[in-house]
């Protein structure tokens, strides 16, 4: 359960720093999405940021 923990941890910490923002509405979505949740436009934009060292 732990090294599952560690490894889910690691994964959501970077889902979080990467996801596609609607240039439209300003919704956040899911890095896998084609299109925006709130108002079904295709125009997204990547979100991308970088852990503070
Ligand atoms: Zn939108």
């Amino acid at each position: 359960m732990v090294l599952t923990d560690t490894f889910l941890i690691q994964l959501a910490q970077r889902r979080r720093l990467h996801y596609k923002i609607c240039r439209r509405c300003g919704a956040r979505n899911s890095p896998d999405a084609e299109k925006c949740r709130k108002c079904r436009s295709r125009n997204l934009r990547w979100k991308k940021r970088e852990l503070k060292r």
